[in-house]
């Protein structure tokens, strides 16, 4: 397996987000690539760096999912809103449209209020070298796998999922497993996107929400008790053209390996049905038990067993690193996914 992963994605740092009414050190940070790396590298895997983080083609591919005002601001914004009297030096809009609001401001604390859906997507001064970094990462990966090096990954932070069209989330900025995917719809007609991420892959849900040429399932905790609260119920099952091509598999808050490998094996029964022709697996490590987001309750075996079942998977996959934060245990959880997966 070829694996990628670029250094600059330490250019996004926040250092701090609010969480519970709390400014609190963030753990969406670059010691989790730390982490990560030592659990692949406990392995023997090397990590190849993509040629270059910034390039026509993925700026193209960028904005066949996401908005040009949203690209733009994500570039621009931290240098206009350092420029307004008393500012921070992270990005952190203090108004938000809730429910929608109904025109596109011009000042910068309006538009970060209006791209920035929640209080743990902090920018500062280098933070969109970094989200670009680990864009370019999942890019890369999915053109080795049209390139003909079979399965992938991508060592990708900030992650992605959470990113919808026009707005980020849950330290996510650019959605890094929408990015994989449309790199191989450019090869292949049908791709499906499976997320195992303890949280709804909400951005991934809306990008692909009217298209029926890329399947999206997640299987996370019940948005009625957990982030991201207002999308990923079992009745959101895509529109138009993309009705039937979303699956949501909602379980209870702590549920334990069991549970979670009993619900992978219906959504992969239901990713079947689609037949897509590649995947890309959207890896969150986050269900374990000690991760500090403590939403389910997985051991690191229990990654071992996840990873063996989706290497039985008929399709090449892009792995896209999602979630999963630090604790002891990351680059075990890692290791042990890989381990399953390589059927070692
Ligand atoms: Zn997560």
């Amino acid at each position: 397996m070829k694996l990628f992963y670029h250094p600059d994605q330490a250019h996004h740092a926040p250092g701090a987000f609010l969480v519970r009414g709390q400014l609190t050190s963030s753990p969406e940070g670059p010691v989790r690539a730390e982490l990560l790396t030592k659990g692949l590298e406990s392995m023997g895997l090397v990590l190849h760096e993509p040629e270059d983080i910034d390039s026509p083609r993925l700026r193209s591919r960028l904005a066949s999912i996401h908005t040009p005002r949203y690209l733009s601001f994500l570039e621009t914004i931290h240098a206009r809103w350092r420029e307004l009297p008393g500012a921070s030096e992270l990005v952190m809009p203090n108004i938000h449209p809730c429910g929608g609001g109904h025109h596109y401001p011009r000042h910068p604390v309006g538009q970060a209020g209006w791209h920035l859906h929640d209080m743990a997507c902090p920018i500062g001064a280098d933070s969109f070298r970094g989200v670009l970094a680990s864009a370019a990462t999942a890019q890369a990966a999915a053109e080795a796998l049209i390139g003909g090096h079979g399965t992938t990954y991508a060592l990708c932070r900030p992650p992605g999922h959470h990113a919808g069209p026009d707005r980020a989330g849950g330290f996510c900025f650019l959605n890094n497993s929408a990015l994989a995917a449309t790199v191989l719809r450019e090869r292949f007609s049908r791709v499906a996107i499976l997320d195992v991420d303890l949280h709804h892959g909400n951005g991934t849900q809306d990008i692909f929400y009217y298209r029926n040429d890329v399947w999206t399932g997640s299987l996370h905790v019940d948005p009625a008790d957990f982030y991201p609260f207002f999308w990923g119920g079992a009745n959101e099952e895509g529109m138009g053209e993309g009705l039937g091509t979303n699956v949501n598999l909602p379980l209870p808050l702590g549920s334990d390996g069991a549970a979670f490998l009993e619900a992978l094996e219906a959504l992969i029964a239901r990713l079947e049905a689609f037949r897509p022709e590649a995947v890309v697996i959207a890896l969150g490590l986050d269900a374990h038990r000690d991760d500090p987001l403590a939403g389910m309750t997985l051991e690191t075996e229990d990654f071992f067993a996840v990873g063996k079942r989706l290497s039985r998977l008929a399709q090449p996959a892009v792995l896209v690193q999602e979630g999963g934060y630090p604790t002891e245990h990351l680059g075990d959880n890692l290791a042990a996914f890989m381990n399953g997966f390589s059927g070692s």
